[in-house]
């Protein structure tokens, strides 16, 4: 219909039956005046930055994402059989007779579906990829896997920072962006009540490396964003006026803040002046975090994460502690004293470890340094003992000095007589106490069940032995509840002299009678490393210190790579084919020695085994 014909067919309908309909005038709309939309102009070099710091925490999800699936079966496995409950201080430690493990699948089914002859391919690339990514690479402290994590991190932040239609040295506020698209990701690895740490079944202790990694290559951004914005305001001549401004102030001390927690965290640092290295650590990272939200309020939505996950840990490093009357016992010739908490009878996994506060300790701020100085130790004991929750601690420094001193002093009172205890009741048979508080418990297998194992291998150094008494004891009373495949166990202790072995004997003997009640093999080996070489003393004449049948003392430094092949031999020779676990505790050149030594054997006879896997535990960071 063309233009005219629509105007008369209008008109003709206005002129019905002579009466003139007058058209409806037109009501006025009210015409809404929407304020302009503040729309980003995403083509800003900023916005793009901001944009992709987005895209960066994305891709960090989407890692912990696949992580998670990988660790879910274990960490089903692991939430059904209890541990929730039994990793927590309000377990009792109920562990023997029916209750024990209700919903263990071990329990449920032992060896109903036996093993396929020939592995399916799945199970051959899980045989393959767990030693494969805890071989240590050479030159770094750092496994394949941990390698692999950190590189994928690096890379992802490093394209952040370089891709994008500005040039990132002349533009400083990508390298900004990059270090503030970083930071949640290395304070989610940092605490010790950590979802990523929860979610995977990793301690704190082993997401430690990786904050540390990507915490310097926060830094390093940070000084790149510095930097070029130092150089702009040189070159145009106004660098004493902006300094002036609370823009430049602000990002001036968040990068102080950012420097105090780098500088004094090397590790020169961190060995030598820990409670410097731990409290410039906190009080930068909390500058920083100030700092830098003043500085530019776009970064809230990265920074206030951070603050929320602080806040999460503060709640449950308290939730966790408990404050108890301690039994300790100083074994001077050694340079160890025990601690023995009675009445914490359950509440941890074997393998992990407490934080330890004695408030009685003096010194430091006339004694109050002591309500907050806590140190990291393994717990001796499994769930469920008479004796409770044992520590053991070796004297290496002022701390634990400090500890055996007061030990060395209960006992005298007690020996000798004070003027608390009065010589009347001096020499009486009771056991010098201490008020003490645990927080924890923390790190430790979780996921990595070594009962579930056909074959276990520990391999301890001096006061690892701790972790390894704690695991082979649970393992002992997995066994008796019948809730462990594990069928052989053998016990390796390098330990420096007699006086040390001395401390753990009377552990290593209940350990030993324990076992020959149940249907497990367990062997205890010790060897003492520098006996023979003091006193030309043959391994023969320390026969007597472990007087049991499976147990044996060898004065000589062992190979590890030898005994680590030796067990998987023993384990082909024994028809295992439910695979073979080493658990292994010490300082971190056995550590790597044990590692290396793993990824060094034929995967054909690990294939033959069901596979090898491995938990470490390192008495330091
Ligand atoms: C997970 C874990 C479990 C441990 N289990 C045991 C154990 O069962 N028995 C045992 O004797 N030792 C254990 N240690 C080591 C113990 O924590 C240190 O020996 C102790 O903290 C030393 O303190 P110090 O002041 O006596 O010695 P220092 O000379 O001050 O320190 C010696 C070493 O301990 C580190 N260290 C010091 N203070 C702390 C702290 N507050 N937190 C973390 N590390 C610190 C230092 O970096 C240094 O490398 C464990 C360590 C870790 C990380």
């Amino acid at each position: 219909m063309t233009s005219s014909h629509t105007l008369s067919a209008g008109l003709s309908r206005r002129y019905v039956e002579g009466f003139y309909i007058p058209k409806k005038a037109p009501v006025a709309k009210k015409v809404k005046h929407k304020q302009p939309r503040q729309v980003k102009d995403m083509s800003h070099p900023i916005s793009q930055s901001h944009e992709q710091a987005i895209y960066l925490q994305a891709f960090f999800g989407g890692m912990l994402g696949v992580a998670f699936i990988a660790r879910l079966p274990s960490m089903v496995n692991w939430v059904m059989a209890r541990g929730i409950q039994r990793a927590t201080f309000l377990h009792k430690g109920e562990i023997d007779g029916p209750g024990a493990y209700p919903f263990s699948v071990i329990a449920k089914s032992p060896f109903n579906k036996g093993q396929s002859a020939k592995p399916n391919v799945f199970k051959r690339f899980t045989v393959w990829l767990a030693p494969t990514a805890n071989t240590p690479l050479p030159g770094i402290s750092l496994t394949a896997g941990q390698a692999f994590v950190f590189a994928l991190a690096t890379a992802a932040s490093l394209f952040v920072f370089a891709y994008g239609p500005t040039n990132p040295i002349k533009e400083p506020s990508r390298a900004g962006w990059a270090a503030v698209a970083v930071t949640p990701a290395v304070t989610a690895l940092s605490f010790k009540n950590s979802i990523v740490g929860t979610m995977g079944g990793w301690g704190y202790e082993k997401l430690n490396k990786l904050h540390r990694l990507l915490g310097r290559l926060c830094v390093l951004f940070a000084l790149l964003h510095t930097a070029g914005y130092a150089h702009k305001s040189t070159l145009s001549g106004s660098t004493a006026a902006t300094l002036k401004t609370p823009l430049y102030q602000s990002g001036i001390l968040a990068m102080v803040g950012l420097l105090l927690t780098a500088v004094l965290s090397v590790p020169w640092c961190r060995t030598n002046f820990y409670n410097l290295f731990w409290h410039s650590h906190w009080l930068g990272y909390w500058i920083y975090l100030i700092a830098i939200m003043i500085h530019w309020k776009q970064t809230q939505p990265f920074i206030i994460p951070c603050i929320v996950f602080y806040g999460v840990d503060c709640i449950m490093r308290f939730c966790r502690s408990r404050s108890r009357l301690a039994e300790i016992t100083p074994h001077p010739a050694a340079g160890y004293t025990t601690i023995t908490i009675p009445d914490l009878r359950g509440g941890w996994e074997a393998g992990q470890h407490v934080y330890l506060r004695v408030q009685e300790l003096g010194g430091k701020l006339f004694g109050l340094g002591n309500l907050i100085e806590k140190h990291p130790i393994s717990i001796a004991s499994a769930i469920g003992g008479s004796d409770g929750l044992r520590l053991i601690i070796r004297s290496n420094g002022d701390w634990s000095s400090r500890v055996l001193a007061l030990a060395q002093r209960k006992q005298n009172e007690i020996t000798y007589g004070t003027h608390e205890v009065g010589p009347e009741k001096a020499g009486h048979d009771s056991v010098p106490t201490a008020a003490v508080t645990v927080e924890g418990p923390y790190g430790g297998p979780l996921y990595t069940s070594f009962g579930k194992n056909g074959h276990v291998l520990f391999v301890a150094a001096g006061s690892g032995l701790a972790f390894v008494l704690a695991c082979a004891e649970d393992l002992v009373k997995q066994s008796r509840g019948g809730h462990a495949r594990a069928t052989t166990c053998q016990v390796i202790w390098i330990v420096r002299d007699v006086a040390t072995y001395q401390v753990f004997h009377e552990e290593l003997m209940t350990l030993l009678v324990a076992a020959s009640l149940v249907p497990l093999d367990l062997t205890v080996k010790v060897f003492i490393t520098r006996h023979g070489n003091a006193a030309g003393v043959s391994s023969d004449d320390l026969t007597y210190l472990l007087p049991h049948r499976d147990g044996e003392i060898l004065a000589k430094r062992p190979s590890i790579a030898a005994i680590i092949e030796d067990a998987v031999f023993m384990a082909k020779d024994r028809h295992c084919t439910y695979g073979m676990v080493v658990g292994i505790c010490g300082p971190p050149s056995t550590v790597r020695s044990c590692r290396a030594a793993i990824g060094g054997i034929d995967p054909r006879y690990l294939k033959e085994i069901g596979g090898l896997s491995q938990h470490c535990e390192t008495f330091g960071w």
